[in-house]
């Protein structure tokens, strides 16, 4: 790798979908990338903005965001976090790329399809839908602002979690599409890091990606303490089989805890299952609190005092976002004389 890039959307608190699928890889990768690699975690409050929120409660998950990140282990000496707004090239890049972007290639994207489904009411058609439903261009344009986000550095690797897979071929898509329009290699194609917890699913609906965008319930944020990681577990689907086993397909919701477990414990799911195969569900779901507790509540010591520091949070951000801008900037301007701007 040459330069790593992974956002996060200021949506919500972090959960431990974020934490085991994606944050966790870019703490140890500034253990195990090379010196000179480049580091860049955004938290891209424009593309939380393609749902309508309250502008306070976003202001506040930005920096809710960012404590969180920092108390994971981001260490800003050696990544650099920032807002993405703060760097109007993002959003400049997207404008050149929606120009040059098929819209077949953005509505085949499984997120844009399965949010229109669930508006789709077979009494209407399409066009009635998109008419009416409140989704908006924004929506169905983001994965554009964020292949801008990606090749705006020229990002070699980018950590995401399995939702974000086809997203990121389109980046490539799109960035081939480009130095072939204009005869140049302008940006290299990224390619994605994925950890061994690439989906963790929802505790109430293990078909679904635990999400900071659904019900508070559904999933354990990085900041919930004790007692509440405990009932949300124990509240999470289950069913009446008498012992543990690792099977997607029959047993979703549970093999959801396994993996939860294994990646809590840095150990496989087949180590899981031997040392738990014999546990009921309770017994197991005990111990899945108890790791999942150890593991946050270091961490939660440190979102707890980083709340109390939020004008060292907002400097880190600030010169953050003064570094990426650099880059930024620089990559732009040789992308500017491409397009024949300049
Ligand atoms: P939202 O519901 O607002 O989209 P989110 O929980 O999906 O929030 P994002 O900010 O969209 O979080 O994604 C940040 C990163 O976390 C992405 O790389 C994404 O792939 C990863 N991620 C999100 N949810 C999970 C999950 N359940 N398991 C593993 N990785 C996840
Ligand atoms: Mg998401």
């Amino acid at each position: 790798p040459e330069l790593i890039l992974s956002g996060i959307q200021p949506t919500g608190s972090p959960h431990i979908g974020n934490f085991l699928g994606v944050l966790s890889k870019w703490v140890s990768l500034q253990q195990t990338a090379h010196d000179s690699v480049t580091l860049l975690y955004p938290i891209v409050d424009l593309h939380a903005l393609t749902i309508p929120r309250d502008p306070e409660q976003l202001k506040k998950s930005k920096i809710e965001t960012a404590i969180v990140l920092l108390a994971c282990g981001i260490d800003p000496a050696r990544s650099l976090i920032f807002e993405q707004s703060r760097i109007p090239a993002h959003t400049e890049l997207a404008w050149f790329f929606n120009c040059i972007t098929p819209m077949g290639w953005l509505s085949r994207m499984t997120q844009w399809k399965s949010k229109l489904k669930l508006k789709t009411n077979s009494q209407f058609s399409e066009h009635d839908v998109l008419s009416a439903s409140g989704l908006c261009l924004g929506l169905f344009s983001y994965p554009v602002l964020q292949a801008a986000d990606i090749l705006l550095y020229k990002a070699t690797h980018v950590p995401i979690g399995e939702d974000q897979v086809q997203h990121l071929e389109l980046t490539r898509d799109i960035a081939e599409m480009f130095n072939k329009m204009f005869r140049q290699n302008v940006f290299p194609l990224p390619l994605p890091i994925t950890t061994s917890a690439k989906r963790i699913m929802s505790l109430y609906d293990p078909s679904k990606k635990m999400s900071k965008s659904d019900p508070e319930n559904t999933r354990i944020n990085m900041s919930d303490p004790p007692e509440i990681i405990a009932e949300k577990i124990k509240k999470s689907t289950s069913d009446s089989l008498k012992y543990i086993t690792y099977d997607p397909e029959t047993r979703p919701a549970i093999a959801n805890l396994v993996t939860i477990y294994a990646a809590v414990q840095g150990i496989t799911i087949d180590q899981v299952v031997v040392e738990h195969g014999k546990s009921n569900i309770k017994t197991f779901k005990d111990a899945v609190t108890q790791v999942l507790v150890e593991k946050l509540s270091p961490i939660q010591e440190e979102i707890q005092r980083l709340r109390l520091e939020q004008g060292y949070v907002q400097q880190v951000l600030k010169n953050g976002a003064e570094k990426a801008s650099i880059i930024a900037e620089n990559n732009l301007d040789e992308i500017r004389r491409v397009v024949g701007l300049k």
